[in-house]
């Protein structure tokens, strides 16, 4: 439910009903941007829980949440959520451009591609140390000496980076050296790992299962909001269809829907979604002419020898090209 206080409800009669809140075993939500105060209690908040928060001093009325996930809804906060990433704003006016290779394969290798993507506009460094390979005997990642070149390149081009963490345990580590937690179509629903993630209060970027709804990524995004971890950028990254002549089909109505349905930031990853290099462009192209916030693209210095992803990644030059491309959508539709 959402608690409304009255326009003129005095911050002590505000701070009681969070008190009753937290007397009743229920954490307290409040929502920001709002000229009045309105807290969200989540939870089992049976219809006698609401009466008796209906009659304290300073509250206007209780609002059900009909959604099933409700600090991700648009109900519960109607207005975008915009946050800080090193400089620049992710879910606002500005379109954010993260790039980078599939894997950290060796510190040449990330280091040039970081001044590439650096150069040709890109404002976020992705590369995964941890990989969720399909088989186990392929690439698996360089661990935590990717980890540390990864900040080597944060520290050197001034990009914040985005690397993905699979295993609960892990998160602690990879939070040391990322600015934002990835975690893979592969476990968006691994729940202990959405709740070690929201417990971190780290920046997560949240990928769609490939055989989820977005009422399924909606309640594992849920997961982490609900420790209060605000920062959750939800991604697009194509789904399983019967289509074979892509690695996966990009579900472009899910930019304008999510957008709809919730105020988190929705970024799109064409490189998984399509699963080829010619593809990309285009796919980048719809994404931000469909309403997203940014893009995750895969980027190689030489995609003929990526230990992962080759097919699908974008050389320097392509890419440069297609941030330009992006611009000029971007600016038809008033956006940065
Ligand atoms: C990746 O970003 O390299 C990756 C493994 O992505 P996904 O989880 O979408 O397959
Ligand atoms: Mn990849």
């Amino acid at each position: 439910m959402m608690i409304i206080m009255s326009m003129e409800a005095t911050p002590e009669q505000v701070a009681f009903v969070n008190q009753r809140v937290i007397d009743l075993g229920f954490t307290p939500h409040p929502i920001t941007g709002e000229e009045r105060s309105v807290i969200a209690v989540v939870g089992n908040n049976p219809i006698e829980l609401q009466d008796q928060f209906a009659i304290l001093p300073g509250v206007d009325r209780i609002m059900p949440i009909s959604r099933p996930y409700k600090l991700a809804s648009r109900e519960v906060q109607p207005e975008n959520t915009v946050f800080p990433l090193n400089g620049f704003n992710i879910g606002g006016e500005q379109i954010v451009i993260m790039a980078g290779p599939c894997s950290v394969e060796s510190r040449q290798q990330l280091l040039e591609t970081a001044q590439a993507v650096k150069e040709a506009g890109g404002q976020v460094l992705r590369g995964g140390a941890f990989k969720p390979r399909s088989s186990p005997y392929t690439f698996q990642g360089m661990g935590e000496k990717g980890l540390e070149i990864l900040a080597e390149a944060r520290d050197l081009y001034h990009m914040p980076i985005v690397t993905e963490v699979i295993a609960p345990d892990q998160v602690e580590l990879v939070a040391r050296y990322a600015d934002v937690l990835q975690i893979g179509t592969r476990n968006m629903q691994n729940y202990p790992l959405l709740h070690a993630a929201g417990e971190s209060q780290h920046p997560v970027l949240l990928k769609r299962g490939m055989s989820s709804t977005l009422d399924e990524l909606l309640m594992s995004a849920e997961y982490i909001l609900s420790h209060g971890n605000q920062r959750v950028i939800l991604c697009e990254r194509g789904i399983r269809t019967f289509e074979t002549a892509t690695r996966n089909t990009t579900d472009i109505n899910a930019i304008p829907v999510l957008k709809a349905l919730t105020h988190l930031p929705v970024v799109l990853d064409p490189s998984h979604s399509t699963g080829h290099w010619e593809y990309v462009t285009a796919v980048c192209r719809a994404a931000i002419a469909a309403g997203a916030d940014g893009l995750i693209v895969e980027v190689h210095m030489h995609p003929e020898l990526a230990l992962s992803d080759g097919k699908q990644s974008l050389k320097p030059e392509t890419f440069a090209e297609m941030v330009r491309q992006v611009r000029t959508i971007a600016h038809a539709i008033n956006r940065e």
